[in-house]
């Protein structure tokens, strides 16, 4: 490939993951079906997000977590200063700071520990019916 076309080809993705972010801010969530018992799957625009759930008993480290994760799924904001961005492959990325409780660095381990970690095979199989048009959003 050369050079011009290396350009116009980064170009054309970045329009794209502009448009994407712009429709993902805009977009008002929607509650689409439970992931399992500690994850919910909300549809904002043309992404699904999948949620932790809110339980009183998690610890209260966990619970300011999955809160801080709620919120930055809502709203694209944290106050650890959170970036958003859509990776390569299409997928809405939030970036926590490593220091925020929700970084997923932080928050997979505690989730686990409190019996709540996002049940991966469960995720594709809500994705898999979602993108169907089984699920409304
Ligand atoms: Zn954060």
């Amino acid at each position: 490939m050369n050079g011009r076309k290396a350009k116009q080809q980064k170009r054309a993705l970045r329009t794209r993951n502009e448009r994407l972010l712009a429709r993902l801010r805009a977009a008002e969530a929607v509650y689409v079906a439970p992931v399992g018992e500690a994850f919910e799957a909300w549809q904002k625009g043309p992404a699904l997000l999948f949620v932790p759930t809110l339980n009183e008993d998690y610890p209260p480290e966990l619970k300011e977590a999955v809160a801080l994760r709620r919120q930055a799924a809502f709203t694209g904001a944290c106050p650890c200063g959170l970036t958003t961005r859509i990776s390569q492959a299409g997928e809405y990325d939030l970036a926590h700071k490593v220091t925020c409780p929700a970084d997923t660095l932080r928050f997979d381990p505690m989730a686990a520990a409190a019996g709540a970690a996002l049940d991966y095979r469960e995720c594709v199989d809500v994705f898999r019916r979602w993108k169907a048009g089984a699920l409304s959003g």
